[in-house]
């Protein structure tokens, strides 16, 4: 059993990589973007308070963030199989509160990983993505177009592009990645449990590096 955190820019294949850990190997994602947006479409109070930062980019305020997480944290079935965070921790408030959430669950991290690619490689990879509605697959126009156009080959549900997937909000996410997020990663190395990835490669090759050394 492996928990894992993933940190990287937006576009970076974080998304991707949890997919790959859940279907293979069963291991649990937990995506405060994936449960953000779900909070939206069924237009719940967080759901609505969500909308107003990320729609601009920004991040949503540390409270209810920490809260959402550290209630999927007690869940006995994230417990047993394992999970991979995708997305949280986004500053170093954040990580110190996964700290102390770990500490009160008896649970460890063991391994956070850092994917990596220049900004040109990421901003390539948000224009053109789309999200399945339904099942939360991931393609992209031209990287991962799906056989059918805008239609999920998994569920035949239909692709939208995500509403912050737009060059304005794309910016000040990266902006907000490097002066909030990127710094974790050292937070991280002086645990000694981070490992940086290449992540320009190809997915597969991204996560076979991501699985060495672990025991699944
Ligand atoms: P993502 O799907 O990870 O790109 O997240 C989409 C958006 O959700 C981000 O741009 C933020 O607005 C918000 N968000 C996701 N994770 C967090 C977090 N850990 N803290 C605050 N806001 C977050």
């Amino acid at each position: 059993m492996v928990r894992l955190i993933l940190i990287g820019p937006p576009g970076v294949g974080k998304g991707t990589q949890s997919e790959l850990l859940e279907s293979r190997h069963g291991i649990k994602p937990i995506s405060t973007g994936v449960i953000f947006r779900a909070e939206i479409d069924a237009q719940t109070d967080l759901g609505r308070l969500a909308k107003r930062y990320i729609d601009h980019g920004r991040l949503v305020p540390n409270g209810v963030t920490i809260e959402m997480i550290a209630k999927r944290l007690r869940l006995p079935e994230i417990r047993k199989s394992g999970f991979a965070l995708d997305g949280f921790p986004r500053n170093i408030d954040q990580a110190e509160a996964l700290d102390e959430i770990l500490i009160e669950n008896d649970l460890a991290i063991d391994r956070a990983i850092s994917l990596e690619a220049d900004t040109e490689v990421v901003v390539q990879r948000l224009t053109g993505r789309m999200g399945c509605t339904k099942c939360g697959a991931i393609y992209h126009r031209t990287n991962k177009p799906p056989q059918r156009d805008d239609l999920c080959d998994n569920c035949n549900s239909v692709l939208l592009v995500r509403s912050d997937d737009q060059p304005e909000a794309i910016r000040e996410r990266l902006r907000i990645f490097e002066e909030n997020t990127a710094p974790i990663i050292g937070y991280y190395e002086r645990k000694s449990i981070l490992k940086r990835i290449d992540a320009t490669r190809d997915a597969e090759e991204v996560f076979a590096e991501i699985l060495e050394g672990l025991t699944l």
